[in-house]
């Protein structure tokens, strides 16, 4: 079922030839311009259009009553209530640890540099809802934005038919345990849009009236498909942007000690998301791959998106690299830097020490990916599409802006003064040492 690259006796540089979608970002970000765009000049009329094409609603409002996620939260059933009661306390525990100290370093006698942590002011999380509906990831965004401290947190999520042409009930009901209140039915670029420049337009198009509008966010943050991702990448600048955290991927790295049934059922896990979801076996073991390919076709056809897993699992995006060895498989996976990495060898723990890229890790038999999307404490937020080489998952510090905060009295500007107006002379900006200066001559 999966397509094989056979690395075993070469030396080349991996990235150009491992599995990665057809479709990516790039591309995606033009097609979906006008959208951004249209949103950004008629406000809701655009976001009223877009919402009838993408997902079939028409809106006739924005912003979801109060009285409507309180009901969700009182109608939730009590196995999810403590089940997502169960994930905000373990996601909570991990992310209040990650909280930032203020420290003050005394640079010399009298000149002193403190780096104050300040929240974010406003952020708008998006909570994907298109092909399955995640009200865990309303814990993953509000839990490191609440323990950041950010003043204000707007939820945007895709209305739903079959919810009245609200955002669906559980992910209602999640922002409703979490003491979310200012939430939207908005999904897609469109909603990417309007929280970055607000509901109300340039062009203040007349037709909104009763509307209770968005006002622009300072950051937006949260997972979606390749619209929501491209829409993301174009508002980044105008306001702040997590990491792009787009269709998801996995990738095991494996040897012959893993079990078939764990590769197969974890790769078919991740397929399940989203047709562009990518599931990437890196293994030494042709046994393995002989025995993960017996399983997989009958666990696939079986699981309940069949389809999706299907077309996710032969698409381009994934497949089996055989490698010569766990060394080898290494480099792959470093080059491959997934979202997710799961690590099924012999000493696990040592093989996940030396990776570098990868947006979480999941080490041995008894931490599979399912484990962090829901209740290991850790976040699910993660960079996708190789951002893990530079780009970390959502946490605390996602929220956080550090600001130095400069303190020198006299006799410490005096002693440094010289050095100031060398190097300012030495980058022919000569008023920069004057400003030192003049606070020395009377
Ligand atoms: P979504 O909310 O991201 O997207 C649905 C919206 O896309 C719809 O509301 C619609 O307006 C818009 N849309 C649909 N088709 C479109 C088209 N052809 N052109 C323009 N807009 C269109 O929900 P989803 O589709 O279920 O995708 C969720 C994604 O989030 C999956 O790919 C999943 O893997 C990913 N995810 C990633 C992470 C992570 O941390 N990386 C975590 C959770 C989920």
């Amino acid at each position: 079922m999966l397509k094989l690259t056979d690395l075993r006796g070469s030396r080349r540089d991996p990235r150009g030839i491992l599995p990665r979608a057809q479709l990516d970002v790039s591309v995606a970000v033009e097609r979906i311009r006008p959208v951004v765009e249209a949103v950004h000049q008629r406000g809701f009329e655009a976001i009223r259009e877009y919402t009838t094409k993408f997902d079939g609603v028409d809106l006739t409002r924005l912003r979801v009553p109060e009285e409507a996620i309180v009901a969700a939260g009182e109608a939730l059933e009590p196995e999810i209530r403590e089940a997502l009661l169960e994930s905000i306390s373990r996601a909570r525990r991990v992310h209040r640890d990650q909280r930032r100290q203020e420290v003050t370093t005394q640079v010399v006698d009298g000149g002193t540099v403190t780096e104050r942590w300040i929240p974010v002011r406003r952020v708008g999380l998006y909570v994907p809802g298109g092909l399955a509906v995640y009200p865990s990831t309303v814990v993953m965004n509000v839990v490191p934005a609440q323990e950041a401290g950010v003043d204000a947190l707007v939820v945007a999520s895709p209305p739903q038919k079959e919810n009245g042409g609200l955002p669906d009930a559980r992910v209602l009901a999640a922002c409703a345990l979490l003491g979310v209140d200012e939430v939207y039915s908005v999904g897609g670029a469109q909603a990417v849009a309007m929280l970055g420049y607000g509901s109300r337009g340039r062009a203040e198009v007349d037709g909104a009236a009763g509307i209770e509008h968005c006002e622009p966010v300072d950051m937006i943050t949260g997972p979606g498909n390749i619209w929501v991702t491209a829409a993301k990448r174009i508002l980044q600048g105008t306001v702040g942007i997590d990491a792009e955290a787009g269709p998801t991927e996995i990738a095991i790295l494996a040897d012959d000690t893993a079990d078939p049934r764990h590769v197969a059922a974890d790769l078919i896990s991740q397929a399940e998301h989203d047709p562009l979801a990518a599931s990437v076996l890196v293994t030494d073991s042709e046994a393995l791959v002989e025995a993960v390919e017996a399983v997989l076709a009958p666990m696939a056809a079986a699981t309940k998106h069949a389809e999706r897993v299907r077309t996710s699992l032969t698409g381009d995006q994934s497949g089996v690299v055989l490698v010569d060895d766990l060394e080898q498989g290494l480099a792959v996976v470093d080059a491959y830097a997934a979202e997710h990495l799961e690590i099924q060898t012999r000493d696990a723990r040592q093989w996940a020490m030396r990776v570098r890229n990868a947006g979480a890790i999941f080490v041995g038999a008894w931490s599979p990916v399912s484990l962090g999307d829901y209740a290991a404490g850790s976040n699910h937020v993660l960079p996708t599409a190789g951002c893990a080489r530079h780009s970390s998952g959502l946490s605390v510090q996602s929220f956080l802006r550090g600001i130095h905060v400069v303190e020198y009295d006299e006799a410490a500007l005096k002693d440094v003064a010289r050095h100031v107006v060398a190097l300012a002379n030495a980058e022919d900006l000569p008023a920069h040492g004057e400003a030192v200066k003049a606070r020395f001559e009377r």
